[in-house]
């Protein structure tokens, strides 16, 4: 048995890893794809202290290493559940169950989909949340982003340098994002602003053709676009532990000290209802979490 399973490589389930390994805890790290959560796609990291100009991806490689050489087991798995049976917590993930003293949940957030029919299979074929890392699949082709935000404001930005055009398409008239990267946008002759829409359909067969766009007045447009890009937010990944834990409205898990409603089960990261969500405080809830499993542990 193990003493803490960390469920999440992110920067919170990896600080986790590092402070639980260093307090001599037997410690697992379940993560589902690729240690470093959001961070990866960071092409440079400006704000998180003394790591000045390292990528995200460097950043992810060297928390992986970290916890690696203090002696933590990561294992590629993706968690579906778990169960709590008193002092013992049982893990189930798609290829077995593992069980642990104490679990910190650190599973970070996803992007908010559309919920278009089409939009999962196309993940790949012309739908894509992650401009920065599938923009070049799609070089010199009509692209479109969706999302009013920073996010989609700077990867509409991006993608203006890389595609032929690229359509902006927002549900308002009014950006939520930077007014200074709208400014940079509108003075972009291959972007054109589709505002007051949404997107309302994907038209494919094994990839994306064109999407229809429709307005607050109910007018819809047909536009032929190689790639979709959505960008209309994230959220939390915690859908898994849903039937279990304590939630927000919206899946946000209340964790004041990183504690669940459920004790021995603690939340750490992005995924834990708070209002700062950043590179230091995912790492601090890390540290803090497992200052919390101690205390279960008397250790
Ligand atoms: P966000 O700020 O929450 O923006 C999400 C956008 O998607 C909003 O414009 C929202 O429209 C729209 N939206 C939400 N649900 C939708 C739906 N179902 N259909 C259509 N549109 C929908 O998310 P974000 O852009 O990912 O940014 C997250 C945070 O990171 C923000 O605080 C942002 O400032 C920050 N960030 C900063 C930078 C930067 O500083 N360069 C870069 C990226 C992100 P409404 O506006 O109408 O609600």
């Amino acid at each position: 048995m193990y003493d803490v399973i960390i469920i999440g490589g992110g920067p919170a389930g990896l600080t986790a890893a590092i402070y639980a390994r260093r307090a001599n805890l037997k410690t697992l790290v379940l993560e589902a794809t690729a240690c470093g959560g959001q961070i990866i796609i960071t092409p440079d990291i400006e704000n998180y202290p003394a790591a000045m100009h390292i990528s995200g991806l460097d950043f992810a490689s060297r928390l992986e290493s970290q916890a690696n050489e203090l002696g933590a087991e990561i294992k590629f798995e993706e968690v579906t559940g778990l169960n709590d049976r008193g002092v013992e917590k049982e893990v189930y993930t798609d290829s077995g169950s593992y069980t642990g003293k104490a679990v910190i949940i650190a599973t970070g957030t996803k992007p908010r989909k559309l919920g278009l029919i089409g939009e999962d299979e196309l993940i790949g074929h012309g739908v894509s949340y992650c401009a920065t890392c599938d923009g070049s699949f799609y070089r010199g082709r009509v692209v479109a982003v969706n999302g009013g935000g920073n996010t989609a404001l700077d990867d509409a930005l991006f993608l203006s340098n890389i595609a032929e055009k690229v359509y902006l398409i927002h549900r308002r008239d009014e950006f939520r994002g930077d007014a200074e990267t709208v400014e940079k946008l509108k003075a972009k002759e291959n972007v054109e602003l589709v505002l007051n829409s949404n997107v309302t359909k994907l038209d494919y067969d094994k990839k994306l053709n064109s999407i229809e766009v429709t307005d607050v007045n109910g007018a819809t447009r047909k536009l032929d676009v190689a790639a979709l890009f959505i960008a209309i937010g994230r959220m939390p990944a915690t859908e898994a532990f849903a039937d279990k834990i304590t939630m927000l409205d919206g899946g946000y898990i209340d964790g004041e000290y990183c504690h669940t409603n459920m004790p021995g089960i603690f939340v750490a990261g992005d995924c834990r209802n708070k209002e700062v969500r950043q590179l230091v405080t995912a790492t601090a809830d890390g540290a803090v979490a497992v200052h919390e499993v101690l205390k279960l542990l008397n250790k």
